[in-house]
């Protein structure tokens, strides 16, 4: 079955395709680490781990990323306002490099309470400056960027794709642009690459001036083709990402190369609670750790997110995570007893009921087969996750209704390792396997010193994060590392 996709940039559903037989290369718009992500992030993130976990099933070669944006993303998402790090590092009395360390700590160990599995890099914007001003060198060369001082910004009139993906039109953004518009830029609509600052606490000096730091826009770009090349397959965010930051991506991206950027752009939508935005004036910005509070699992959360459709509104309530809590308390139930079935081999499970083994096979194996049929068509439908569930829930009410048999309880067995290894809905099945056991935790940690030493500070990061995720908790004191698990 060929996997169907819609694709934010065509407006269509498309069949994918990866550029490079046999691999995927993707990137995800990762968080912006001023505070500890809350739930609806987790909706776009469990949609990137939806889509990895189809492509490594699959068989595909995955290359996923997910960056970290730790400097550079204004609290108003364009070019003016405060950097929301500086901001929330000024509030917590705290500085914005405890800020970031703080929150990675909170995010991978949330990612890890939610079963995702992790991504190949997670590249910190501030490890890749570098990286950024190469590229921003490369946009004044050729023409599509220009200096004025020490500021950076592109020049929209460049690129006359400008506003493809978001529908927006350069001569619409330049009129609507707001009065008290930069008067640096030659149009309303150009956006900052690299931003001069003496005041900024994250600043570098390079060749545009001494105290300066990169548009929030320029690190998505540096940072997804360093590690995934020009052009990529995938690359994903929320809604609210598609303007100005994808649109400004793609604008940057392929100014510096001449080549197309990305080949599918697809977008979550937003996770809304109560009927309308999260707002910390209505105090309804939820945390895992409040959903925990609460009594509800991450799992049942993540099942929450996995039955609505990534493009259709999902409201979410505490009612709608009880019957998630309650529906995921029905599947582990059946699997139970699927479980405890399979185990009677081919006797009947049911003795009260207990059927002619033949006939119940029978009975069982068209229905089991049209499950794994209906689930495989909803999920290749752009990932009608939504249709999927409901493929194993008619199963299960089925399952239920009638008595059962062994031989079906194992097929029926396979079908659920099959969901749980997209959907990851019960807590001891197969993410097993991206445990570390205590030698790899050794080695990874013998990298990490021997990456420090060599001042490769972007793997030795990437290591302290991939231990992170897998719940390994490291402590360095005076000279020594520990490490136990979380
Ligand atoms: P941020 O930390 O603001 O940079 O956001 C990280 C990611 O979460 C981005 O891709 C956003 O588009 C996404 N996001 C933010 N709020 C929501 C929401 N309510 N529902 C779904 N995705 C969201
Ligand atoms: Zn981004």
């Amino acid at each position: 079955m060929t996997l169907q996709l819609y694709n934010s940039y065509s407006r269509q559903i498309e069949a994918f395709q990866p550029l490079d037989e046999g691999k995927v290369r993707m990137y995800h718009c990762g968080p912006t680490v001023y505070k500890r992500p809350h739930i609806g992030n987790y909706r776009s993130f469990l949609f990137a781990d939806l889509l990895r976990r189809l492509f490594d099933s699959m068989g595909y070669d995955v290359v996923q990323v997910m960056n970290i944006t730790d400097v550079g993303h204004l609290v108003d998402d364009a070019d003016d306002g405060e950097d929301k790090m500086l901001k929330q590092a000024r509030q917590e009395k705290l500085t914005p490099w405890q800020i970031v360390d703080k929150v990675c700590a909170e995010f991978f160990a949330d990612l890890h309470a939610l079963a995702v599995r992790p991504a190949h890099h997670y590249p910190r914007a501030t490890d890749h400056i570098p990286e950024m001003v190469k590229m921003v060198q490369k946009l004044i060369a050729s023409k599509h960027a220009y200096r004025v001082g020490d500021n950076v910004y592109f020049d929209v009139h460049s690129f006359p794709k400008y506003g493809q993906l978001s529908g927006n039109r350069i001569d619409e953004l330049d009129a609507g642009a707001r009065l008290e518009v930069n008067e640096e830029k030659k149009h309303p609509a150009d956006f900052a690459l690299w931003k001069s600052d003496p005041s900024h606490l994250m600043k570098w000096e390079t060749v545009f001036g001494e105290h300066g730091f990169p548009g929030w826009h320029i690190e998505c770009s540096a940072m997804s083709m360093k590690y995934l090349g020009q052009s990529f397959d995938i690359h994903t965010g929320g809604e609210d990402n598609v303007f100005p930051h994808h649109e400004c991506e793609i604008a940057q991206s392929e100014g510096a190369t001449g080549k197309r950027f990305v080949k599918h752009w697809l977008h979550t939508k937003f996770l809304q609670v109560d009927g309308g935005k999260m707002s910390k004036s209505l105090g309804n910005v939820w945390s895992l750790d409040d959903l925990e509070e609460r009594g509800f699992s991450p799992l049942d959360y993540r099942f929450l997110i996995m039955r609505g459709h990534y493009r259709t509104q999902l409201n979410f309530t505490w009612d709608a995570l009880r019957g998630a809590a309650e529906a995921r308390k029905n599947l582990l139930d059946w699997r139970g007893r699927l479980q405890a079935a399979a185990r009677t081999s081919d006797s009947a499970c049911r003795a009260d009921a207990a059927p002619d083994v033949v006939e119940a096979k029978q009975k069982f194996a068209p229905a089991i087969t049209e499950a794994v049929e209906k689930f495989d068509a909803a999920i290749a439908d752009d990932l009608n996750t939504s249709e999927a569930v409901a493929a194993v829930f008619g199963l299960r009410n089925a399952f239920m209704q009638d008595a059962f048999v062994g031989a079906n309880a194992q097929n029926a067995l396979d079908f659920l390792d099959r969901v749980d290894d997209l959907f990851a809905l019960f807590p001891t099945n197969g993410d097993d396997a991206e445990g570390l056991s205590d030698a790899d935790v050794e080695a990874l940690l013998a990298e990490r010193v021997n990456a420090r030493e060599q001042k490769d500070w972007p793997r030795a990061d990437e290591i302290r994060d991939q231990l992170q995720i897998a719940g390994i908790v490291i402590e360095d004191k005076s000279g020594s590392v520990h490490w136990h698990r979380s």
